[in-house]
């Protein structure tokens, strides 16, 4: 038994699948849902899934697409008119208000196939005010047989308007076997247990992490990172060189060792780490780092991230975490001697 729709379906969104399927049998699929849960968790593939289940005129009864219909086969090349994804022109940029306009002036709200009308936002929280706004109109006065499915791994960044007009679904972390079946099929090489801990349990970010690039960016950055912090290399280089690099990624790496130091310092056995292939030597960097100067440091970076997008120069950004982590030791000693 071969269904087309269960090749995209990963194993841990089965549970919330069929609660939906149920509720749409029901006649109780809401206007708009919010599929809210850490990236890499495939939320975008399963908006997309359940898109091509509505679509189809013969679903099985688990609703799975069949693959055949006129509704399949328009989705499957592409080309559904009643499936449109908005989506920021460049990955970080803003979502616009004409966009979401567009949707309601083009009266693209009502059905051109005659069937479901299914529109996906993601990431939903790159909407600028503007846009959000905008939405929150088309929210109010939902439109039969349109369904809205708004995509976020920061469910807090969207207004309390728009998501209480949302029907919340979170996807949770799958359980660790499951995820670790699951990749050990989809990766060539490199240690499935390792890349599930660096995408904190997130599977897909842990396929995209083994691709070798990724993981070997990685170790010079740990490398450097440490070189700063032992007064070996000049922050201000290391920045330039981190400017080039994927600007989430790099505060991510830098966010979850600093939690693992924060972890280690607090536990003479801590459970998890993020990096527990660095448990040596980000244990020696936090024997020389005071609590309080570790989590300014981690505010800095969470401060960083939420800057992201904005118009701010990366390059300054970058020196400014890298010259307050050279001097952290100072100023744990510093502290310390006080
Ligand atoms: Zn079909």
């Amino acid at each position: 038994m071969s269904m087309p729709g269960e090749a995209k379906l990963l194993p841990w969104h089965r549970d919330i699948w069929s609660r939906l399927q149920a509720a749409r049998g029901a006649g109780r699929l809401p206007h708009a849902l919010l599929l809210a849960g850490a990236g890499g968790l495939g939320k975008r593939q399963f908006a997309d899934a359940f898109a091509h289940s509505l679509f189809c005129a013969s679903p099985d009864e688990s609703g799975a697409p069949c693959g055949h219909c006129r509704g399949c086969h328009l989705f499957q090349v592409g080309n559904h008119p009643d499936f449109i994804c908005i989506e920021p022109e460049e990955a970080g940029k803003a979502i616009k208000i004409d966009v979401i306009r567009g949707l309601v002036d083009k009266g693209a709200l009502t059905t051109q196939a005659g069937g479901y009308r299914v529109i996906v936002i993601e990431p939903a929280d790159a909407m600028n005010t503007a846009a959000a706004n905008s939405l929150l109109k088309t929210l109010e006065e939902p439109v039969p047989w349109t369904l809205m499915i708004l995509v976020t791994s920061r469910p807090g960044r969207l207004p309390a308007t728009i998501r209480s007009r949302c029907q919340r679904v979170t996807f949770p972390i799958p359980p660790r076997h499951q995820a670790m079946e699951w990749l050990g099929g989809q990766i060539g090489q490199g240690d499935p247990q390792l890349l599930l801990a660096l995408a904190s349990g997130a599977p897909l970010q842990a396929r995209a992490l083994a691709q070798a690039e990724i993981l070997k960016e990685r170790a010079l950055m740990a490398d450097e990172f440490y070189a700063a912090f032992k007064g070996e290399q000049d922050p201000v280089a290391i920045a330039g060189r981190w400017e080039k690099l994927d600007l989430p990624r790099v505060l991510n790496w830098m966010a979850g060792w600093l939690i693992d130091m924060l972890r280690l310092k607090s536990g003479a056995q801590p459970p998890v780490l993020y990096n527990p292939d660095q448990r040596p030597r980000l244990q020696s960097m936090a024997q020389g780092l005071d609590f309080k100067v570790l989590h300014g440091m981690l505010d800095r970076v969470y401060d960083a991230n939420r800057t992201l997008g904005s118009q701010l120069n990366t390059l300054m950004l970058l020196e400014s975490l890298l010259l307050a982590w050279a001097n952290s030791k100072t100023a744990s000693g510093v502290r310390e001697n006080t």
